[in-house]
């Protein structure tokens, strides 16, 4: 058994279970064996293999992303930006799904590019909401990710034929074929001999999944304890369809399926009934949350470059939803989207204190853990899983390192990420990813983004070239 011991960080995230929160220690040993964390205190005297000197470092959990798409997100880099349709009360996300499809080796490239950024971040757990490659599950493995595969499936698809109507393609059989498809899937990643793969039931849209699927997702959960995610309350388009299909909001119709559970993740769960943009005649989707023990993901940036915000960050939290962080888009950077979360909270609540660093701090990473229903991760206390983060407080941005949650969040973020092990594994080291070669990731994804732009007059509903959809920033 191979021991080690961070000796002397100067500051440190420990858990204190008594009070169901992080605190900071000061000049304490923090020491792992093999994938578990075996000991934190003052002066360690027992055995070691490897000694790490922490008196530079703020040693964290590991943060955990609940939501994102790694297979494509990256591929968007300059084209997503600044796109939206003012017609869809400025969502881009359906224009730009049905025009701009990234090939199997663009999604390979990307999702490599992803976790590489993931990692540099300080993200040690991901749920990846992607379609089922067959070399996703290695190369998730390889990357050294605790990864939490979520392979989607759904009963229709969206598309478009002008700018204001979203339409859609059933096929029930065909959702069941991938549904199937989906559970072996899941319990191939489930047997990799890496351990550190779990599956996530994903019926991927409220909107695009029938009633009796995601029925049958519940049972599955339940059957084989597995967490269930999807999308819910993303989009007001979403929002106001439901409404006409049931007459109720979608987390209404969500609660009346019995897809409401601590199992549960709605991915975003912004447009609720009590949202501004939404003035719909009930006020109940949060408390309908807070009863069935559903988690969040939140991931405010899309949103945010729609011009969209959750109402508010601290209202959930306060009402008592369990929140955790994903990354919806690119850049995949867990801390970004934590500062991001906390100016857009007391920008809607037009109030400071409405939501603060240990409240973000707390959701990415315990709020993430329990919506994964995992006790053992997303906390350093002895026995749970070695998942760490080594933030440089030699880093100028991070300096003077008076309070380094508040210096990573608001002012380093993933710059200051130096060291990072996965159960008990080094994936980080003096901020190099260590499996994944991101480089040679982006230029595959560089050559393919140029075949889906070429492509997109084939899929765009009007013929349109790329350019006309989402043009440059300035003329070329
Ligand atoms: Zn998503």
């Amino acid at each position: 058994m191979t021991t080690t011991l961070i000796r002397s960080a100067r500051w440190c995230a420990v858990w204190d279970a008594s009070q169901s929160h992080h605190r900071y220690a000061q000049n304490i040993d923090v020491v792992f064996s093999e994938d578990k964390i075996s000991h934190i205190g003052p002066n360690y005297d027992g055995h070691w293999d490897h000694e790490i000197d922490g008196r530079d470092s703020f040693v964290m959990p590991g943060l955990i992303n609940i939501h994102s798409h790694p297979q494509h997100e990256p591929s968007y880099r300059g084209i997503r930006e600044e796109h939206g349709r003012p017609e869809m009360y400025d969502t881009g996300l359906y224009e730009r799904s049905q025009a701009f499809a990234l090939d199997d080796d663009g999604c390979q490239a990307s999702a490599e590019l992803a976790y590489g950024e993931l990692l540099l971040s300080g993200v040690t757990s991901l749920a990846d909401l992607s379609s089922m490659s067959s070399w996703w599950i290695d190369l998730i493995a390889r990357s050294g990710l605790r990864g939490f595969i979520a392979p989607g499936f759904a009963s229709s698809r969206w598309y478009m034929e002008n700018f204001h109507e979203l339409k859609f393609n059933w096929n029930e059989e065909a959702g069941r074929k991938n549904f199937d498809k989906a559970i072996k899937f899941m319990s191939e990643a489930e047997a990799h001999p890496s351990g550190r793969l779990s599956g996530v039931i994903y019926p991927m849209q409220i909107d695009t999944c029938s009633e009796d699927l995601l029925r049958d997702c519940v049972a599955l959960a339940e059957e084989t304890d597995r967490p269930i995610t999807t999308h819910a309350s993303q989009s007001q388009v979403e929002f106001l369809l439901m409404a006409k299909r049931h007459g109720i909001s979608p987390i209404k119709w969500a609660s009346n399926i019995g897809l409401l559970s601590p199992r549960t993740t709605l991915g975003h769960a912004i447009f609720v009934d009590e949202h501004p943009s939404i003035g719909w005649r009930t006020k109940e989707d949060v408390s309908l949350l807070v009863d069935s023990g559903t988690s969040v993901a939140h991931c405010p940036s899309p949103f945010a470059r729609y011009g969209h915000a959750m109402a508010d960050f601290g209202r959930y939290r306060r009402a008592g939803v369990n929140l955790g962080f994903g990354t919806d888009v690119t850049p995949h950077n867990l801390i970004e989207e934590m500062r991001l979360a906390i100016i857009l909270a007391r920008v809607m609540a037009n109030d400071i204190k409405t939501t603060d660093a240990s409240m973000v701090f707390h959701a990415a990473t315990v709020g993430g853990a329990k919506s994964l229903l995992r006790d053992d991760l997303g906390k350093l206390e002895a026995g749970a899983k070695a998942d760490l983060v080594l933030v440089d407080l030699t880093q100028t941005i991070m300096r003077p390192a008076h309070d380094p949650l508040k210096s990573l969040i608001y002012h380093g973020a993933d710059r200051a990420v130096k060291t990072v092990f996965v159960d008990g594994e080094l994936v980080v080291d003096d901020g190099k990813v260590v499996h994944l070669d991101m480089a040679d990731a982006a230029g595959r994804l560089e050559v393919a983004q140029q075949r889906m732009l070429k492509d997109v007059p084939k899929h765009d509903f009007l013929g349109r070239e790329a350019k006309d959809i989402t043009p440059l920033s300035l003329d070329l």
